[in-house]
């Protein structure tokens, strides 16, 4: 009943663009929900690796509440007393030079694409609206024009033309499609380590690295999308770092605040992001003291409360116990930490049914793409909740 009546609010006044499972959640603690009927699930999604911290840390809303009571908006005219501290902290911790404070994942991509091409412009001598950015199949950047322009997914684009030039696709994974595909008006080359909602897509081992060399003897930029495999998510603070290497820039956001608040931010060295002049870009929340108070919080806690490790350890765990179920309708496990995918053959009929059949025994996960469902929980899950998981994810793929 409860839940029918908001299901009906939202069909009746909102937007059509989601089509969520049928669960009306009201609560969260750590890595579990519950629904407006009381009953409780395990979050194995984390609001798309925007809760890794679980949710409603406790510390993390202490921050805030403490912010809350003092200043949220001061605006960019002027200076806030946080901001300095959140550049600082962020800096030491990702081993960066500078940052430039946004709100969503798509603005801090969009802010990267201004970035480059203005280094382009001003640093390479690349001719004047000639600047070229590679991008790879497959992609999940964001949702404004400007990005799904260079998506590969039809419906991303379909009925949302005109779209901004000056993007080539090439297939991911493949460094020597990456070294062909630059010109001398290439200015940068943007890629997320691991492909999440293309399906937890793990390139070869070594194809970071492969892209670090190619990106340096062409003198282009280097750009992470890492909004969804950062900040712990694979088990290092950033995925890039399983293979040793710094990207030019490096986008995060979803869990910088551990799921309180938008906050995005460009990582970078000096060089890309020291091209902005004073009225170049802006925002009217970026870097606002409430949303960066709780982001010096989420990454605090994300290091001091061991989350990086435990995603390493628990992840593994999580990986080789899928990988023991012996079920027809896997095709495949992969991932890498706790962005883990199980693909599902054709013949299974799709991942959503099992969703919803996980969801019937207090789980919730969400499919990506058409085959793959994705596990990805909170960063402070147990071996004890995991085995609980894997009991009923298990049983679903054995018996459904
Ligand atoms: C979620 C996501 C984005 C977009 O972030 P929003 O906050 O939804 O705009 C961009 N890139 C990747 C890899 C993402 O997972």
């Amino acid at each position: 009943m409860a839940t029918q009546h908001f299901i009906d609010l939202e069909k009746q006044y909102g937007a059509h663009n989601y089509a969520p499972l049928d669960v009306v959640i009201t609560k969260g603690q750590g890595i579990w929900v519950e629904d407006v009927e009381g009953n409780r699930y395990m979050d194995c999604l984390s609001a798309y690796s925007a809760v890794n911290q679980g949710h409603c840390h406790p510390k993390i809303a202490a921050a805030m509440k403490e912010q809350i009571d003092k200043l949220t908006l001061a605006s960019r005219a002027f200076r806030n007393d946080q901001l300095g501290l959140f550049y600082k902290e962020l800096c030491e911790l990702t081993n960066s030079h500078m940052v430039l404070p946004m709100n969503s994942g798509a603005e801090a991509v969009e802010s990267a694409i201004k970035a480059v091409r203005k280094w382009g412009y001003f640093e390479k001598k690349v001719p004047a609206d000639q600047a070229e950015i590679i991008v790879c199949e497959n992609n999940f950047h964001g949702r404004t024009v400007t990005i799904v322009g260079f998506s590969t997914e039809e419906q991303y684009r379909d009925g949302f033309g005109p779209f901004t030039p000056g993007f080539k696709v090439i297939p991911f994974g493949d460094a020597q499609a990456l070294e062909t595909a630059i010109t001398p008006n290439t200015v940068a080359f943007l890629v997320e380590p691991i492909q999440g909602e293309a399906g937890i897509i793990v390139p070869p081992k070594g194809y970071l690295r492969d892209v670090r060399r190619i990106c340096t003897e062409h003198n282009i930029v280097m750009i992470t999308d890492e909004i969804q495999t950062g900040l712990g998510r694979t088990g290092k603070l950033l995925a890039e770092e399983h293979e040793g290497v710094e990207a030019d820039l490096t986008l995060i956001g979803k869990a910088l605040s551990g799921g309180f608040y938008p906050v995005s931010a460009v990582l970078s060295n000096k060089a890309v992001l020291g091209t902005f002049q004073p009225g170049d870009h802006g925002s009217t929340f970026g870097g606002n003291p409430l949303g960066v108070a709780a982001a010096r919080m989420a990454l605090k806690i994300l290091v001091e409360e061991g989350m990086i490790e435990n995603a390493a350890k628990m992840g593994n765990y999580m990986l080789s116990s899928l990988g023991e179920i012996d079920s027809p309708y896997i095709k495949e496990v992969r991932g890498v930490g706790l962005l883990i995918g199980a693909e599902l053959h054709p013949e299974a009929g799709g991942a959503r049914r099992f969703c919803e059949a996980l969801m019937g025994k207090g789980l919730l996960c969400k499919e990506t793409h058409e085959h793959v469902i994705r596990f990805a929980p909170p960063l402070i899950v147990t071996k004890n909740d995991l085995d609980w998981a894997l009991e009923r994810i298990e049983d679903v793929l054995l018996n459904l």
